[in-house]
């Protein structure tokens, strides 16, 4: 997707600070952090939201999380405890139409809402 900030990342067009990579999942840090940790997990391939995920994105799915969780432990919030997120359509706030999960610790999280 040309225009997609997050596949601007993915491709090196744009800077961030990477946290964590492979060949299918990019992890790197919010611009506009609400945490001490906030960190954002994407797909390297561009797939808009969770409701667009399909039955053969399964193990990409299971790259997401496996990806989340070595963020947490690389990031030390993995026994304090995180928050792991995705906003998914309007009423939600997603404003970057690129899957990403929010990883986000390092302070006690207030309640959801
Ligand atoms: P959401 O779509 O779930 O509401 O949130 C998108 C997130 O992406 C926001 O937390 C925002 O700060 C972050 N974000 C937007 N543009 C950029 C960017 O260019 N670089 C980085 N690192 N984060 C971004």
């Amino acid at each position: 997707m040309e225009d997609c900030v997050f596949c601007k990342i993915v491709r090196g067009e744009l800077p961030a600070s990477k946290v964590y990579e492979d060949d299918a999942v990019l992890a790197f840090r919010d611009i506009r952090p609400q945490a001490p940790v906030h960190v954002l997990v994407v797909p390297k391939k561009h797939v808009a939201s969770l409701m667009d995920l399909t039955d053969e994105d399964a193990a990409l799915a299971g790259r997401l999380f496996a990806a989340a969780r070595a963020v947490a432990r690389q990031e030390g919030v993995a026994e304090s405890g995180f928050r792991f997120l995705t906003n998914t359509g309007p009423d939600s706030g997603q404003v970057v139409f690129h899957l990403h999960f929010h990883v986000m610790g390092g302070r006690r999280l207030g309640a959801m809402g």
